[in-house]
């Protein structure tokens, strides 16, 4: 059963054309994540929409070749890619699995299983993910709690919407029959979106993205103005932002 989920990734790559530099990737890199996190699945708008970036799964430092390569490139949240930093395992931690889980080769739940709030390792490498990307800090864990909260509502909604589905028509009154075909319709056609997963992955998608991190088209004229405006104001040098 193990096998099964670990050849399972949860990541699709899109067939991306080749661009000039890492950077422009950015966007192309958000829906293919799901808007989260590769390493501790937070997503974007968990994160109200602060401080993700760019992670070179090979760090550029060792793999140059591999800086503006599609595959290589991973979106983390700032935290993960910080405590990443330049890993990069050597034959005898690869083989002790001393290694970080890409979500786009297999499915990270191979290696972990949750208890309450923490995360356990299954495997020696869901262990020292753990450990290495500090998977149980306490942000994690309140993100947890939160999950947990509004998936135990969401099945609570479902339920709710499966039984009032199934009311018989004649056990309702004369007068409300109407209403009630029209609202029972509409609650149909929720039901079958939460019973779709093509729906459900769209919705999620939805769910995780935060507008707050969207390219900003008026970002290099503003660079550029702020350039000017401090050289004006005979600024020594000028802080990068
Ligand atoms: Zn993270």
């Amino acid at each position: 059963m193990n096998e099964i989920i670990h050849k399972k990734p949860i990541v699709f790559r899109s067939n991306v054309e080749k661009k000039s530099k890492y950077s422009d990737y950015r966007d192309d890199l958000r829906v293919d994540f799901w808007y989260s996190c590769a390493y501790c699945s937070m997503t974007e708008d968990e994160a109200c929409g602060i401080g993700f970036e760019i992670d070179h799964y090979l760090p550029q430092n060792f793999h140059p070749a591999l800086s503006n390569d599609y595959n290589n490139l991973m979106w983390s949240c700032q935290k993960c890619n910080s405590l990443k930093r330049d890993y990069n395992p050597n034959d005898s931690d690869t083989e002790k699995g001393l290694m970080i889980i890409r979500p786009d080769n297999e499915n990270p739940s191979y290696h972990f299983k949750l208890n309450y709030n923490k995360l356990e390792g299954k495997t020696i490498t869901g262990e020292f993910n753990i450990v290495y990307l500090a998977l149980n800090r306490m942000q994690l864990q309140k993100l947890g709690m939160i999950r947990k909260k509004f998936y135990e509502s969401s099945e609570y909604i479902k339920q709710g919407i499966k039984s009032i589905a199934s009311i018989k028509i004649d056990r309702i009154d004369k007068k409300n029959r109407f209403l009630f075909e029209k609202m029972k319709k509409h609650i149909i056609e929720r039901q079958k979106i939460l019973e779709d997963p093509e729906s459900v992955s769209s919705i999620l998608k939805v769910f995780g993205k935060s507008e707050l991190i969207d390219s900003d088209p008026e970002k290099r004229k503003q660079l550029k103005s702020r350039k000017n405006y401090l050289k004006q104001q005979r600024a020594i040098t000028v802080p990068k932002l």
